[in-house]
């Protein structure tokens, strides 16, 4: 049984349509696929829900865009939560819409260090989606021939510590864990170790969300190393809690595939029996 719980789709900065997703799951032989679009529901929302005989079960799911007090992005996903709760819903659309404002502030820097830029190139790549992301600036980046790929595009410049990054409006870590656990949801704290794309809490810092009713932690994530992993996978051991893994797949680029990194099906059943803000269902 391969359950692989986090995944996004072109109606945030995913490539795949949420059908086409779908289909690619399909072909991976992936039982379980949580669809966690950054800040919106819609990718999930979108397909037919109850087909009846399907063979994939789908997770609704969102990863929440946060910030902390001291300036750090960090991403909590949630799962299962009701997705009519007014609170959760006004949070994701305060964030997509000051993410217009920010990518625009994002170009200008770009374009005061001399990289030619504009915000309708970023608007080409991004029709499909309600979330407006940096990954959709690489790819305006890529069609102006600045960069080949997305990830170059972040290590030169759009990673988290660039002089060219703006964050945008995001709650707190801990908001997000409450919204999430007020609307009957089950929250993970996403690839939370990975150093790779800037700067991460430290172990004392994470077991601090705990309190606030953090459910899990995304343990295995290609974004961590096995250092990374051990330390997490220790943390869930010692407060029981949910050690999940999976792809965070955003198309068939680089390394990414779906169900390159898996979820075990108790930590799974334990997920599902969690969340009671809404149902699974098969596509
Ligand atoms: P944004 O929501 O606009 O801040 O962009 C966040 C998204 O950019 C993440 O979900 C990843 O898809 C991608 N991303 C963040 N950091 C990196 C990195 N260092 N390399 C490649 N992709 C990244
Ligand atoms: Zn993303
Ligand atoms: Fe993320
Ligand atoms: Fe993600």
């Amino acid at each position: 049984m391969k359950i692989d719980l986090h995944s996004h789709t072109n109606v945030s900065d995913g490539i795949d349509s949420p059908v086409a997703l779908v289909r690619s799951a399909k072909v991976a032989e992936l039982s379980v696929l949580a669809i966690t679009d950054h800040d919106t529901l819609e990718g999930w929302q979108s397909l037919p829900s109850e087909v009846g005989a399907g063979s994939l079960t789908i997770v609704p799911g969102a990863e929440i865009s946060c910030r902390t007090t001291g300036g750090m992005s960090v991403h909590i996903l949630g799962y299962l939560f009701d997705p009519a709760d007014t609170s959760l819903s006004e949070l994701m659309s305060l964030t997509r819409d000051d993410r217009i404002p920010r990518i625009k502030k994002i170009i200008e820097l770009l374009n005061d260090a001399g990289v030619e830029i504009t915000f309708s190139d970023v608007a080409k790549h991004s029709e499909s989606a309600q979330t407006v992301g940096r990954p959709h600036l690489a790819d305006a980046l890529i069609e102006r021939g600045v960069v080949a790929t997305r990830d170059q595009a972040f290590a030169k410049y759009l990673h988290n510590d660039s002089p060219f990054y703006v964050g945008h409006f995001a709650p707190t870590p801990e908001v997000a864990i409450q919204a999430i656990k007020r609307a009957g949801g089950v929250s993970v704290l996403a690839h939370g170790l990975a150093g790779s794309r800037g700067a991460i809490y430290t172990v004392a810092e994470i077991e601090a969300l705990l309190p606030h009713g953090l459910d899990g932690l995304e343990v295995d994530h290609r974004d961590h190393d096995q250092s990374a992993r051990n330390a997490l996978r220790k943390m869930a051991d010692t407060f029981q809690l949910f050690a999940t893994g999976s792809s965070d797949y955003h198309g068939a680029v680089g390394s990414q595939r779906l169900g390159m990194e898996l979820t075990a099906p108790d930590v799974w059943e334990g997920i599902l029996a969690r969340g009671k803000g809404c149902e699974v269902f098969t596509v």
